[in-house]
């Protein structure tokens, strides 16, 4: 399908694989985690922020702990694949651009960030370092198949710490698909992680993390590891 780098195996098509671009992540699109985070979930605009193709890790690799923080944090997010290209996507048309669905998490340098939005710095070390977008393989389905799937689930340890379902998000997948198309066009490879339900918290070194969309066939496993010396 292409030759970039950063690619994500296919499901149900034995060896095609989903060649990255752009990864594009919600901010606060579930009402109970925008209050955990101290915000009115009154329903603003959606905002939006990119990681680097860098940041992709394929499903059961290790997660280093940057050595930057001391307060890395798990957000699990339904993640969609987008298979054409186009900007000011009209919403009769916004679900065509959806090449099926992943489930991935949006790790976090909490205290990076905290110290960025107190500077008033870009979030890019805080949320776009090295293999801080973990995501399982992709799964080919139109919008409406999405239909299939229940909760999102995130154990940490095999304890349950966060559940949510992608259904009550603020922004729905073609209404996200309408306003980022709005301000960037969208291309053939471009994933957005469409923001996290309530339950972020910590990890540390050690942590087994697995991640799973109740109907989905992969589950995202990773194990944290101390960065080296
Ligand atoms: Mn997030």
């Amino acid at each position: 399908m292409s030759t970039r780098v950063y690619q994500l195996p296919v499901l149900q098509a034995k060896g095609a694989s989903f060649g990255v671009n752009k990864i594009i992540c919600i901010g606060r699109n579930y009402a109970e985690h925008a209050r955990e985070m101290g915000h009115d979930p009154e329903r603003e605009p959606p905002f939006f922020f990119f990681k680097p193709q860098s940041a992709l890790a394929q499903n059961h690799r290790d997660f280093i702990y940057p050595h930057f923080s001391q307060q890395v944090e798990h957000e699990l997010e339904l993640v969609i694949a987008i298979g054409k290209s186009g900007a000011q996507i009209a919403a009769a048309d916004a679900a065509d651009y959806v090449f099926g669905v992943a489930v991935g998490l949006d790790m976090t340098c909490r205290d990076r960030q905290k110290e960025a939005k107190q500077l008033g710095r870009p979030w890019e070390l805080a949320k776009g370092f090295d293999g801080s977008a973990p995501c399982t393989a992709i799964l080919p389905i139109t919008f409406s198949e999405l239909s299939q799937f229940g909760d999102l689930v995130l154990t940490r340890n095999g304890k349950e710490v966060q559940r949510g379902n992608w259904r009550s998000m603020v922004w729905s997948v073609p209404e996200l698909i309408v306003e980022v198309s709005r301000y960037i066009k969208l291309d053939a490879g471009d994933l957005i992680f469409t923001g996290t339900p309530a339950g972020v918290g910590p990890v540390q070194p050690g942590d087994e993390l697995v991640a799973r969309l109740e109907g989905f066939p992969e589950e995202l496993r990773l194990r944290v590891v101390a960065a080296q010396a």
